[in-house]
């Protein structure tokens, strides 16, 4: 990619954006950087954007930006909908995504994951598992380092690891990952991209400019990602938990196994594995293969699975109190996701939920709340409408606990109430925002409480 004497500009300032904007800059372009917020509403300290010599531009984004502009790079934030990229369509100025930016400064092959559920904890583990052949393999995207800078870093005779996201693929034309794992399709971001046609479309764009030589990695369980098979170019490699497969990666005999082209070879045993779930056996199997077709000889394979921690806040062991162990899953903050946790265990569960409430509809979590719960402990705001939601499931009332908006009430009731062979777990089927900045602050309020019994 060729930046140099180029007049570009960036739409949108953040991880991402700042990161290109730079880059860009170092290899030669006159570069300007557009926010519609002010300066003071960004989070970000732009003073060594500012010292690079990028022209910063905030509020109010007018046409005469795009004057002599040859190419307009989007944060994976801004969507192409916005009048200043239509009217850059409309004069016909390139217009690219920074992951785009990054497979074109990339030396090295991509190994591109996307899905609905399931991406950073692929990706962390694919970036481990190819990590273990080029040390310096570089893990970006989505889960929080730009990729344009790992692309660099990662230089010749090694990988790029992208987690890619459906806004990312939004003003992508070229993106071509040698691997592309596409996990699972499932209603999200409509609001977005307008309805879930147009998502899957988003992530079918991940495989489209592949070629024979390339390899498309899909979940053979879910039907919206087997379908893809139809529309491949590259190489199909399935994936399935259910179903053993005559090519592919799988579960046999308990083993997760990988057979391809007359090879077929044990991985190591479903049970094995340190992160929890049928779910987690999904990612296990989807980075599994992708790391097979990028190189990764299975000796490694295997070992490397074995070793692999939960990512924080995913189901996270935190630490075993008078035989009673606690998990972190403050990721989920959805029904959804509490539903994959609760799945994940045999039952005996003291349960910490709710949180900022997400008013969908909660008959099946309380359902299964009523099969895996022992005793449910109820924080912020979603407290009322939780409560009445298990009692309507016949839950009982006398194991429902109210904490208010009190992690430490939780964890001391939660604390008070548990026993061997039960399992405290923080798994709120909601957001965080009546009581934290994040989900992230949450399981880390939670960890420190649990973390201060042990005193
Ligand atoms: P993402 O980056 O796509 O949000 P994570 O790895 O952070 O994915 O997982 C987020 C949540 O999604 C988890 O807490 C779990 O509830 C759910 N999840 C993870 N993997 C899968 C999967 N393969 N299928 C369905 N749900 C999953």
């Amino acid at each position: 990619m060729d930046f140099m004497n180029k007049k570009v500009l960036v739409i949108g300032v953040g991880i991402s954006g700042n990161a290109v904007a730079k880059i860009a800059k170092q290899m030669g372009a006159e570069v300007t950087l557009s926010d519609s917020k002010a300066e003071a509403d960004l989070k970000y300290d732009l003073q060594d954007l500012r010292d690079a010599g990028v022209k910063l531009v905030f509020g109010k984004q007018e046409n005469d930006l795009l004057d002599g502009v040859d190419l307009v790079i989007l944060s994976p934030a801004v969507p192409v909908r916005i009048p200043l990229v239509q009217e850059a369509y409309k004069r016909n100025i390139k217009v690219t995504s920074e992951v785009e930016v990054a497979y074109k400064l990339a030396k090295s092959p991509i190994l591109a994951v996307t899905g609905t559920n399931g991406k950073t904890t692929t990706v962390t583990l694919l970036g481990q598992l190819m990590r273990t052949r080029y040390p310096n393999a570089g893990v970006g995207g989505n889960i929080g380092m730009p990729l344009c800078e790992e692309a660099l870093k990662a230089g010749e005779d090694s990988c790029v690891v992208a987690e890619i996201s459906s806004y990312q693929m939004e003003a992508s034309q070229e993106f071509n990952p040698h691997v592309a794992v596409i996990l699972n399709v499932t209603p999200d971001h409509v609001v977005r991209h307008g309805s879930l046609e147009v998502y899957q479309q988003m992530k079918e764009k991940m495989f489209a400019n592949q070629t024979a030589e390339d390899y498309l990695v899909l979940n053979y369980d879910d039907p919206k990602t087997r379908g893809m098979a139809a529309r491949a170019k590259g190489q199909v490699f399935f994936f399935s938990r259910k179903e053993t497969l005559e090519e592919g990666a799988f579960l046999s005999d308990g083993w997760l196994t990988i057979s391809w082209q007359g090879q077929v070879c044990k991985l190591c045993k479903a049970d094995e594995l340190k992160i929890k779930g049928g779910h987690n056996i999904e990612n296990a199997l989807a980075a599994a293969a992708a790391a097979f077709l990028g190189g990764v000889r299975i000796p490694k394979i295997g070992e490397t699975l074995k070793a692999f921690e939960p990512v924080e806040h995913r189901i996270e062991p935190v630490a075993t109190v008078n035989g009673v162990p606690y998990y972190n899953d403050s990721k989920a903050t959805n029904t959804d996701s509490a539903i994959k946790a609760l799945e994940s265990f045999d039952g005996h569960l003291i349960l910490i939920a709710g949180g900022d409430d997400k008013h969908t509809d909660l008959t099946e979590f309380m359902n299964l709340v009523k099969e895996k719960v022992d005793e449910l402990i109820l924080v912020g705001d979603a407290t009322a409408r939780f409560k009445e939601a298990a009692l309507a499931q016949g839950y009982a009332a006398e194991h429902i606990h109210e904490a208010g908006y009190s992690m430490d009430k939780a964890v001391e009731i939660a604390h008070n109430v548990s026993g061997i062979p039960q399992t405290v777990l923080l798994s709120p089927a909601c957001a965080s925002f009546d009581m934290y900045t994040g989900f992230e602050e949450r399981g880390r309020d939670f960890k420190r409480l649990v973390k201060d019994l042990l005193k």
